[in-house]
Formats: C-alpha cells, sequence, structure tokens
C-alpha cells in the first residue's frame, strides 16, 4: 500500500467523522421533535456544519499526512490555531481552558495532567478525533495504539480518557482491514477484537458487556446499560458507539440513524460511530446528499495552508 492510499483512508476516515458529527449536531432541539424526525427518518433543518469532534480530527489526520506520525507538540499547536480560528464549535469547557491555557504558553503535560485535581480528563474528546489513525495503520495494530494512545496524552491523561480513543483507533482499523480483504465478522466478534486491545478498564469491561446487548433492545433499555454520552465521558460515549458500529459495519447510514436516536452526546456519537462504519461501508451504500451537503474539512480554514 502506497502512502497516498493510507493517506486517502485517513481522509475517508475523515469525512465520515464530518457526516457524523453534522448529521448528529442537527438532532440536538426539542425532544419530541427530535424522535419524530428519527421515527419519520427526516433530518432537521440543518447547516451541515461540522463542530469541535471535526475540527480536532481535521489536525490528527494532517499529523498523518504531514508526518507519518503524531507530533504532540504539533499536534496541539495545530488544536489551539484551530479553536482560536473559531471558538463557536461545540468545545467543552476542559477542552477550552487546556487550550486557552496551552495558547497562552504553558506545558500541555502540566495543563492536561493538571485537570480534574491531577487526575487528568476521561472526557471523551480524545476519542472523537482518533479514527485516521486508525483508517491509515490498519494493517499495524501496534502502531495504531501508540499513536492513538500520543494523540489523546496531549489533552487527555486519564487512563479512560486514553483508553477510548484506543478503542475507536483500533475498531477503526478492523473496519478498514474487512473492507479492503473482503471479510465480514459478526458484531460479538468484532466488539470482542476491540476489547481484547485493551487496557484493564471501566471502559473496557462496559465494551465487554455490550456483548451482551442484543441490538433488538429498546433504544431506552440500552441507554440504561451503555449510557448516551449525557456525561461527556468515555464510559458512557464509546462502548456505545462501538457497539452501534459493530451491529452496522456494511450500513453507514443505518449506523448514524442508530447513533443519533439514543440522543445524548449526539454529535460525537455519530463522529465516532461515522468514522468506523465508512470505512467498511460500500461506497453505493453511503447516501451522496449527506457526502454532498456536509462542510467539507478538506477546504475548510482549519487545513494549515
Ligand atoms: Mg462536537
Amino acid at each position: 500500500m502506497t502512502e497516498l492510499q493510507r493517506i486517502a483512508l485517513a481522509q475517508k476516515s475523515l469525512k465520515g467523522i464530518s457526516i457524523g458529527d453534522a448529521f448528529g449536531e442537527s438532532f440536538f432541539g426539542e425532544t419530541d421533535q427530535m424522535l419524530n424526525h428519527i421515527r419519520e427518518r427526516t433530518i432537521p433543518a440543518t447547516s451541515w456544519e461540522f463542530t469541535d469532534d471535526t475540527v480536532m480530527a481535521i489536525a490528527v489526520f494532517e499529523q498523518l499526512k504531514i508526518n507519518k506520525t503524531i507530533d504532540q507538540n504539533q499536534l496541539i499547536e495545530h488544536f489551539v490555531i484551530n479553536h482560536n480560528k473559531d471558538v463557536n464549535r461545540g468545545y467543552g469547557a476542559t477542552a477550552r481552558r487546556i487550550l486557552r491555557e496551552v495558547g497562552e504558553g504553558g506545558s500541555w503535560k502540566e495543563i492536561a495532567q493538571g485537570v480534574f485535581e491531577g487526575m487528568g480528563s476521561m472526557g471523551n474528546g480524545a476519542s472523537m478525533r482518533v479514527s485516521p489513525i486508525g483508517a491509515y495503520y490498519f494493517d499495524d495494530l501496534e502502531r495504531v495504539k501508540e499513536l492513538a494512545i500520543k494523540s489523546a496524552e496531549v489533552t487527555h491523561t486519564n487512563i479512560e480518557g486514553i483508553t477510548g480513543a484506543i478503542a475507536v483507533a483500533v475498531a477503526t482499523a478492523i473496519a478498514t482491514k474487512l473492507k479492503l480483504e473482503n471479510q465480514s465478522i459478526s458484531p460479538i466478534e468484532f466488539i470482542q477484537q476491540v476489547a481484547d486491545e485493551l487496557p484493564d478498564t471501566d471502559t473496557q469491561s462496559k465494551i465487554r458487556k455490550s456483548l451482551a446487548v442484543p441490538y433488538s433492545y429498546h433504544i431506552e433499555t440500552v441507554k440504561t446499560i451503555l449510557g448516551n454520552g449525557s456525561k461527556i465521558m468515555v464510559q458512557d460515549t464509546v462502548p456505545f458507539s462501538i457497539w452501534c458500529a459493530a451491529h452496522n459495519l456494511s450500513n453507514f447510514e443505518e449506523a448514524i440513524w442508530k447513533a443519533v436516536s439514543i440522543l445524548g452526546d449526539r454529535d460525537t456519537i455519530a463522529a465516532i460511530v461515522g468514522g468506523i462504519t465508512i470505512m467498511s461501508t460500500a461506497e453505493n451504500k453511503i447516501p451522496l446528499n449527506w457526502v454532498d451537503s456536509v462542510e467539507n474539512p478538506m477546504t475548510s480554514p482549519f487545513i494549515k495552508k
């Protein structure tokens, strides 16, 4: 595989993130109205603008493109620059604080470790931006894990925050490999393969717990068991996202609808699910109008010139 082909895979994953992100963001609104939209499969009026999830994923993508690896100082610098370009992209309070303090000259190592009384962040922010790494190095899981950790550490030093990033990156790598090798696996196998690559954490045990959750369960029941990101934490975001992707590996469209149906942190959940499942879905099953409608990451102001 050539470097250009790898970049194309990472770019495809970024596209999946951007579609999921913008799609999910458009489902914030009055709950009953949103449930109606989901039931009728109609998309609320939307500008199809992506949010912080994609803005940060662009910086991860560019690291791969420029360096074939993650240079942590460059990555955080790009995060800071992009945050300053548009602060109104839905960043969380902790992310804003880290990016502001680093932008003022602080050390990212100290600042990222210092949040939450020195525990570091277990937020889902490192998970939502990581998929391009899995797509790029799909055939080398050790490299995927190493770079996922590096990409997380600049903002998320808590082991749960890091585990979420590893999980999403590994899931994306597996999805990418399946499609390229024309293989398919069961949802159970997919979830198991992801969980096997993770450190012993709450996130890992919750991902394992999802093995026992049938796809036919009512979404409210699924929410009770796996969470829906309402705490903006890895533990209540990533297990559902992996489960949702696992059950829809060949159907990006269905995956995204299922992702938003749990509401909660819907832009991030759909971004994660989109970044994974776009890699394993046949090209002709990805809705063209979604691809055409979403703000294009590659021509956005967040790409380095
Ligand atoms: Mg967002």
